[in-house]
């Protein structure tokens, strides 16, 4: 069977997996409300009694109290928007928790809560506090089912596992690949011809895509869909998150700072953080030095790394044995927590971002390999597949890079300089999907809280997010905080990426598909432009020869080794 077909049951299962057992399965019964910072919520005695309020997390999300709260209790009450309109919203809600240890420890005394030790359950009457957003919306708590909470919790280290494997070789990779690659091109200024082409294509790409994005999204108008109370509770439910996002976006550095943050100070510690610009940067300047110094001197650092290369290689292939679990497991968890309610209020934004992806895919895409490769567009998307269905269920760009690399030199025959330095660009660079997403998402929401964008508005848009998917990092969810940049600086509310935050994990894994997508057909085009002839590897080759493709590679003969 190929390994992309056991992706693909991978996937499958996983998401069965989710749907059936995920905490906000239909199938289970909601029993528990999770509660990831208890700092958003009060406890009282007796409704309207004793207060007490819980610390705001310390030091990132490990230092937030986690509450697991049964549910005994509700009462209801009613609340109106600015504009007037009512809603009938849980007030208060009586729960039982146990008091972990962490939450014993923080409190030191535990007689506000009636308990004397960890351990021991507690009662009280739970009350959200009141959102900025718009006073007097409460934020509603979401039930889930506690057995489906551990089942997911339970099979999510799999996955985990999974992606820090193949991060694990990116730093590698990157590195020794391009050095290599550098050194063996021999020639500076077909670098300087590649670099400069490459990146012009990646941001023409780029803003052809934020432009799609908004013709979709002009055309389908998804903001006309969403019903009043949907917004209040969608705004309400994921407010302080939309903060913390719009929070990250300020403290980004200026457009000078980020082409100065290009220059390593200290080239190890790139490498040690996993900056992909820096590393790339000094892996040029290597590679050139080395060129330089000419293949009899450099042969030597030249041979070292190429053969870390190979060993990095062979790492992926053995990672990718396990590939079908792992990603079972991410697509479990994505699905399980994402629940689908949120759906139904957002469906029409997200076939729009989709109905984008489809057609930036198709046409851009498409069009590119027809017009400057021999390759067929079919052949071109055989060979990538296996870098896709990464892509899709880890969401990140910069962990399906090993496998975009090795996909793009085994299944298409791209020579190494071309891929090392191509592919690595891209996935920091070139983030397609993540542009056009924005360029929906920005109207959507202009569109929910009824702002009318001019012409000069959407070039706006098209401009900051070209240069926002570059400084965005290709890991999930980094095109959300990028977002609220993009939103702040055309006078949209940041505050609305509130709206779309329930179904962002879902569409992260389809326009990262499409990031992926878009540097492996820039890398084939840029492979073409030099003279490269490509051969696209089938399904059939790859299950008979081993010396191609991720099959069967493993199967060869092993041989001890022992320094000379
Ligand atoms: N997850 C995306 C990527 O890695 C970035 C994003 O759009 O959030 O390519």
């Amino acid at each position: 069977m190929q390994i992309y077909t056991k992706i693909l049951i991978g996937m499958a299962v996983g998401a069965a997996l989710g749907l059936t057992l995920g905490p906000t399965s239909t199938m289970l019964t909601p029993d528990l409300f999770k509660i990831e910072d208890a700092s958003r919520i009060t406890l009282e005695s007796e409704p309207n009694g004793a207060r007490l309020e819980l610390p705001s997390c310390t030091g990132g999300k490990n230092g937030c109290i986690e509450l697991r709260l049964m549910v005994l209790d509700q009462l209801m009450g009613e609340v109106a928007d600015k504009a007037g309109t009512r809603y009938a919203v849980p007030t208060h809600t009586k729960v039982e928790f146990e008091v972990t240890r962490k939450l014993a420890l923080v409190m030191g005394d535990l007689t506000p809560l009636g308990v004397k030790a960890a351990g021991e359950t507690a009662t009280a009457w739970l009350v959200m506090k009141n959102t900025a957003l718009d006073a007097g919306v409460l934020t509603t708590p979401i039930p889930i089912s506690d057995t489906g909470d551990r089942i997911i919790s339970a099979i999510s280290p799999i996955g985990k596992l999974f992606m820090r494997l193949i991060s694990m070789v990116i730093v590698p990779l990157v590195f020794s690949s391009l050095l290599v690659g550098i050194a063996s091109l021999g020639d500076i200024r077909k670098l300087g011809r590649m670099g400069g082409r490459t990146l012009g294509v990646y941001l023409l790409t780029t803003a052809v895509a934020v432009t799609i994005g908004l013709m979709c999204a002009h055309i389908v108008q998804p903001g006309g869909f969403v019903a009043e109370e949907d917004k209040a509770a969608l705004t309400s439910k994921f407010d302080s998150a939309a903060g913390e996002k719009s929070k990250a976006a300020a403290s980004a550095p200026s457009a000078i700072d980020n082409v100065l943050n290009i220059v390593p100070k200290n080239p190890v510690e790139s490498l040690s953080t996993g900056n992909m610009l820096q590393t790339i940067f000094f892996a040029v300047i290597f590679g050139i030095a080395l060129t330089m110094m000419g293949a009899t001197e450099s042969q030597i650092v030249v041979t070292f790394f190429d053969k870390v290369q190979q060993a990095m290689v062979v790492i992926i292939h053995i990672v990718m044995g396990i590939a079908p679990y792992g990603v079972a497991a991410l697509i479990a968890e994505v699905v399980g927590t994402s629940g689908l309610s949120v759906l139904g209020a957002l469906l029409v934004y997200a076939l729009t971002v989709m109905l984008g992806l489809i057609l930036h895919a198709i046409l851009v895409y498409g069009g590119l390999v027809r017009v400057f490769t021999s390759i067929k567009v079919k052949e071109f998307l055989n060979a990538i597949r296996p870098a896709q269905l990464v892509a899709f269920s880890t969401s990140s760009s910069s962990a399906t890079l090993p496998v975009s690399m090795e996909v793009a030199e085994q299944n298409l025959r791209v020579s190494n300089p071309v891929a090392s330095f191509v592919l690595p660009l891209g996935s920091t660079v070139n983030m397609d999907g993540t542009a056009l997403y924005q360029g929906v998402a920005a109207v959507f929401i202009a569109q929910v809280f009824g702002i009318d964008l001019s012409i000069a508005d959407q070039l706006g848009i098209v401009l900051t997010a070209t240069m926002a998917s570059v400084g965005a990092a290709g890991v999930p969810g980094a095109g959300m905080v990028t977002l609220a940049m993009v939103l702040t600086s055309t006078g949209i509310p940041a505050v609305g990426v509130a709206l779309i935050l329930g179904m962002d994990r879902i569409l992260d894994m389809f326009r990262t598909t499409v990031n992926v997508t878009g540097d492996l057909a820039v890398t084939t085009i840029m492979a073409a432009a030099e003279g490269e002839i490509l051969d696209p590897l089938t399904p059939e080759e790859d299950a008979a020869d081993p010396s191609r493709g991720f099959e069967r590679r493993l199967e060869q003969e092993m041989e001890p080794v022992s320094p000379d």
